[in-house]
């Protein structure tokens, strides 16, 4: 995973523009919550270079981890438009964390708040969307088939033991989650986006991968809370013969196209 560190950087003053420029002040606005909350929960060790970004993890999802002695702090994209209450309570929640140290759940209480809240909302758009439209389009994409991969998967990965869920892409090329497992309704989505010749098959395979894994792991339950990657999820998910290659791809080139959405969207 090491390879990809040098695009963290590149990406953030690749962002050009008024709306780069506000990207870039909000990171780093975000950055000084995490240097405050290392300053607080241990005063006496020298502040460490930290490095934010938005990342985009399927579902809700943050990261942070040292690497040189660097600090790397990974945002899923559900939380790129979270005040900054929230974001400073995460920091706390995930400097906490890699310190080893209980933090206030005064502090804490803001950020779980927030995601109670956005996965209730995100819940309610999801119904009215099933409600309003049809989700499921077809698992067969203009350049890859969703049943191919599964198959293959399936056979390498899990010894054919995993019942076929619905598999589709997403009717909308959205970037924001690239994936999606619906355990009720035995569903796995792909973002259409990444049905194109520029994204490398390993890529939709990861995706794909990382939703099967979902169906081995189910949600657990740990005090009331919801506990979705688990530690035993991720070490699966390592297991993954392009895993560093893929997550290596989606860091470098997620922004551009993402971009190119956009562009498509305004014609
Ligand atoms: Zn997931």
């Amino acid at each position: 995973m090491s390879a990809e560190l040098p695009h963290l950087q590149l990406k953030v003053s690749g962002q050009t523009g008024i709306i780069g420029g506000l990207m870039d002040e909000k990171l780093s606005q975000i950055k000084s919550f995490y240097e405050r909350a290392f300053l607080e929960i241990k005063p006496r060790n020298p502040l460490p270079e930290i490095n934010v970004r938005f990342y985009p993890y399927l579902g809700i999802n943050h990261t942070i981890r040292v690497r040189d002695g660097k600090v790397y702090v990974r945002i899923g994209e559900i939380c790129r438009d979270a005040p900054l209450d929230v974001q400073e309570s995460l920091a706390f929640i995930l400097v906490g964390k890699l310190l080893r140290t209980r933090i206030s759940p005064a502090v804490s209480a803001i950020y779980r708040d927030y995601s109670k809240l956005s996965e209730l909302r995100e819940q309610a758009l999801k119904n009215k969307k099933a409600r309003g439209k049809k989700v499921i389009s077809s698992p067969y994409g203009e350049f890859f088939d969703l049943e191919t991969i599964f198959e293959r998967l399936n056979l390498l990965y899990f010894g054919n033991k995993l019942k076929k869920p619905t598999l589709s892409w997403s009717r909308d090329r959205t970037f924001r989650i690239l994936g999606h497992h619906d355990a009720e309704h035995e569903t796995i989505i792909v973002s259409k986006s990444l049905d194109s010749p520029e994204v490398p098959e390993f890529v939709v395979e990861y995706v794909v991968f990382h939703e099967m894994l979902h169906i081995l792991h189910p949600v657990e339950r740990v005090n009331g809370r919801r506990r979705i990657h688990t530690p035993a999820f991720k070490r699966d998910e390592r297991q993954f013969a392009y895993y560093s290659e893929a997550d290596n791809w989606i860091d470098r080139n997620i922004a551009q196209f993402r971009r190119k959405a956009r562009k498509r969207r305004k014609r």
